[in-house]
């Protein structure tokens, strides 16, 4: 699968996000919108209403990853906002995951699942047949410009292999310290979709366009 790029909204200028998401509607793969509960997360960021208004500017499937105590309270407000993935914390879900997930199908979205980095596959290897998207966190939780957690390379391989031997058929994305120091390692690990956030892609040019080329120079150049 060709690498594809999921632009963090909690790293855009709020001043400018209409231009920016314009920009980015022609150039990016996925909106991803950062939400948390000052609980699970140790930060506060992007409340649903959030998705709500942004949604109809932005012309790309957008992920809604739940970074908060009770995902479960969001799920239907995220799913009429506009959300195409909705991703779940696996360590906030253990109570109920079958119940949120076939929640979520019934609205019509896709599920995701986040791991946090201390979280191995083995605890989700009961749901992992419904996962569409499986989100592999390289960094804790909570704030941009985290360490990359590098025994998270093996997290991604086991992810390709137990979808190789079991025909499981979701998508592995990495979210956390994606830039052109770890794009290289991340691919031949099997990454296949990149959450963008100030390291990779913002802090590049002022310009967010420009900032997308230099990525995807970077990203290309690394990765060949
Ligand atoms: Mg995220």
């Amino acid at each position: 699968m060709k690498a594809q790029f999921s632009v963090s909204v909690m790293c855009m200028d709020l001043l400018d996000i209409r231009s920016q998401i314009e920009t980015l509607n022609g150039c990016a793969d996925y909106y991803h919108f950062d939400i948390m509960d000052g609980h699970f997360s140790p930060n506060l960021m992007l409340p649903p209403l959030f998705v709500k208004h942004l949604a109809p500017a932005m012309k790309l499937p957008i992920e809604a990853h739940l970074m908060v105590d009770d995902p479960g309270q969001y799920i239907d407000e995220l799913a009429a906002a506009g959300a195409t993935y909705i991703s779940l914390h696996a360590e906030t879900i253990n109570t109920h995951a079958f119940r949120l997930i076939s929640r979520i199908k019934s609205l019509g979205c896709k599920v995701g699942i986040a791991l946090n980095p201390a979280t191995p596959l083995e605890y989700i290897k009961h749901y992992l047949n419904h996962v569409d998207l499986l989100t592999i966190m390289t960094v804790d939780i909570g704030y941009s410009g985290s360490p990359f957690v590098v025994e998270m390379l093996d997290k991604i391989r086991e992810a390709v292999r137990l979808r190789g031997e079991n025909d499981y058929h979701y998508k592995i994305q990495v979210d956390g310290a994606c830039n052109e120091k770890t794009f290289k390692m991340l691919t031949e690990a099997g990454a296949e979709i990149f959450v963008m956030g100030n390291t990779g892609l913002f802090k590049n040019d002022p310009d967010v366009g420009r900032a997308y080329s230099i990525m995807m120079d970077n990203f290309n150049r690394e990765v060949r």
